[in-house]
């Protein structure tokens, strides 16, 4: 027998040990059962590949991710190693084939879906075989409070427990909050577990919420910024992927796409044409990143809010695997919440679960994206939010997020929460946070098609003097602070929180910490190719954006049908003031005029003025 450190150079062809992964193999191997919480790509296969080689008998390793034992398979056999897979994918033959070899006794490691585990055939080959260990992959899958929980995970004490006699049983996860943690333990049986938890502190990543009311516009100025870089780009659904890998082909930028709608060969050769750097940048919705190891990821721009932390920090923590520094950015708008909820009911319709279970599920979703809202609301260093989240102390501010380079200021906002407090009591419960800001900033006219009644007529337009975007920042805090509370399905509205008497109290103060705006930055230097031809380059690029966001809205591909580049040229040569004189140039016709006249025009306008500004200024 080897001993495990020539174990991995001889297998795995490595000279150290990783940060928690001696450990936890020791523990395995002196008999304990144990669980590893460690980061994505923190090498958590191997914790349990090189014990099962010094173990007699066979290790059974239990993993959602059907798509990834084949590859695990292979790289097992590459270092000489025998495995096999149990899943799905294979026919009935090849699955009694391998059934067959493995009581032969010619595996090591046999990965397998947890559906396998109850089937009769596998059960009678379990007893039969010399098991050393159970390996629970991805074991977050367990539980209810997890990003992804799995039914049939649940299944795993049960089939420990037909087994004559119980092999060592070890789980492993990336991301697994407190609850998690306890889940694991309680629910897989396991006996007094060693647990090792390595810090998910990533020092080289700074993070960053950028509140946008325009992403499209803020995305590829922030794109520009990472021109010659490779990154991922996360949205949450497929037609957004296809919409953005498009955008950023049109401003020329070499981006690839990859979602679960598209064939297996196209994901396949996507992802190979990133790794190698054909096309380093990716759009992707979070089917894209599980196992794959991309080391000079220099930026993980959200275009989307995720649905939780969870998600979030995963995907997040594909930047800089090589210790450089590296950006992790979310863009967050004001749907981004709306967006998210929608898909959670409609994922939850799908899952065919039972609809206790389903209630269960529904609300551990619910209040992961809630503490998700929050994350892009706080004024707390993110990395303290994160790590706290998963339960880790972190004990300063981490220096490099958007929080630790923004200044705050303690701002008393007692007398607006009692205001905002006093009128809400009045009004129907339809107001979520979005409605009942624009409701007191006087620019709606109406909430669900329901004419205004005697009291929100009063409530209308009572903060109009007040910026938008630190009304509705108030608002967030004081549900975050349990002031107001959030909830109703699908869409949650407010009313006052459990907190709400304390404000009655004449004594009591609210403060918040508020972000000191910055004086308002110079225009970013424009790095745009395609225009050094044209007269007013920093027109033309928005009306080239423009033109996007038009085809992007009505479906229209390629964007040039609009109206074409010489069209979009000639419009700032000439720039056309009345729908007249748009008329007259090269490529606008009637019909083009009633469609988009009116917003190029307006961006023309715009930008006349804001140059007659300036050079006035
Ligand atoms: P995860 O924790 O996400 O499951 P993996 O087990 O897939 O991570 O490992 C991530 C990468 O790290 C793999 O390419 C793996 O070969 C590599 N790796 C694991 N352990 C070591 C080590 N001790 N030294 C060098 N590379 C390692
Ligand atoms: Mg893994
Ligand atoms: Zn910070």
């Amino acid at each position: 027998m080897p001993t495990k450190l020539e174990a991995l150079q001889q297998y795995f062809g490595y000279r150290e040990f990783r940060q928690g992964q001696e450990e936890i193999i020791d523990a395995i191997l002196s008999g304990r059962d144990t669980v590893g919480v460690l980061p994505t790509g923190g090498g958590k296969s191997l914790c349990f590949q090189l014990p099962a080689l010094l173990m007699p008998g066979i290790t059974l390793v239990v993993s959602p991710l059907i798509s990834l034992m084949k590859d695990q398979v292979a790289f097992l056999a590459k270092n000489g190693i025998c495995g096999a897979y149990l899943n799905s994918s294979l026919t009935y033959r090849q699955y009694r084939a391998a059934l067959y070899n493995a009581k032969e006794g010619r595996y090591k490691i046999i990965y397998l879906a947890p559906e396998r585990l109850h089937t009769p055939e596998f059960l009678e080959f379990a007893k039969q075989a010399q098991i050393s260990m159970v390996t629970v992959d991805e074991a977050h899958c367990i539980s209810q409070w997890g990003q992804d929980f799995r039914p049939s995970y649940l299944k795993i004490a049960s089939f420990l427990k037909e087994l004559p006699y119980r092999p060592v049983v070890s789980a492993f996860t990336a991301t697994a909050t407190p609850k998690v943690r306890e889940d694991i333990c309680s629910l897989l049986s396991l006996r007094e577990p060693y647990l090792a938890v390595t810090s998910f502190y990533r020092k080289n990543l700074s993070f960053k919420i950028q509140k946008t009311q325009n992403k499209l516009y803020d995305f590829h100025e922030l794109m520009e910024k990472y021109r010659g870089k490779s990154g991922i780009v996360y949205c949450i659904t497929r037609k957004s992927v296809r919409q953005l890998c498009f955008a950023l082909q049109l401003w020329g930028f070499p981006a690839t796409r990859y979602h679960a709608g598209l064939s297996s060969e196209e994901r396949k050769e996507n992802q190979e044409d990133f790794i190698s750097g054909k096309s380093p940048i990716m759009v992707a919705t979070s089917a894209f990143g599980m196992g794959i190891d991309k080391p000079d990821v220099s930026f993980v721009i959200h275009y989307h809010m995720p649905k939780d932390l969870e998600s979030y920090y995963q995907e997040a923590g594909r930047a800089g695997r090589n210790g450089e520094k590296a950006d992790c950015i979310l863009l967050y708008d004001m749907l981004d919440e709306s967006r998210n909820r929608y898909l959670l009911y409609l994922s939850e319709e799908k899952a065919g679960l039972s609809p206790e279970m389903k209630e269960v599920v529904v609300r551990q979703n619910e209040a992961r994206l809630q503490a998700m809202a929050f994350f892009c609301h706080t004024s707390e260093c993110l990395n303290h939010y994160i790590l706290r989240y998963f339960g880790e102390q972190f004990p300063t501010s981490c220096g490099t997020c958007s929080n630790c380079h923004s200044s705050f200021q303690e701002t008393d906002i007692t007398k607006i929460s009692r205001k905002i407090l006093r009128h809400l009591k009045k009004l129907p419960s339809i107001y979520e946070i979005w409605t009942l800001c624009d409701l007191f900033l006087g620019i709606i006219k109406r909430v669900r098609r329901i004419p205004f009644s005697f009291h929100e007529k009063r409530a209308y337009g009572i903060f109009k003097e007040l910026d938008r975007e630190w009304l509705r920042e108030v608002v967030f805090y004081l549900v975050h602070e349990g002031y107001l509370s959030l909830a109703g399905r699908p869409n949650p509205v407010l009313s006052p929180g459990e907190r709400a008497q304390e404000l009655e109290n004449r004594k009591h103060i609210v403060t918040m910490k508020m972000p000191v705006k910055p004086a308002a930055p110079k225009a970013p230097p424009v790095t745009w190719k395609p225009m050094e031809r044209t007269k007013n380059p920093e027109l033309f690029k928005r009306l080239f954006d423009l033109r996007i966001k038009l085809a992007l809205e009505r479906g229209i591909a390629p964007p040039y049908l609009i109206l074409s580049n010489a069209s979009l040229e000639a419009i700032c040569e000439r720039l056309p003031r009345t729908p007249k004189e748009l008329l007259q140039i090269t490529g606008v016709n009637e019909e083009k005029q009633a469609q988009y006249g009116e917003e190029f025009l307006d961006v023309v306008s715009q930008y006349v003025q804001e140059q007659g500004g300036a050079a006035k200024g």
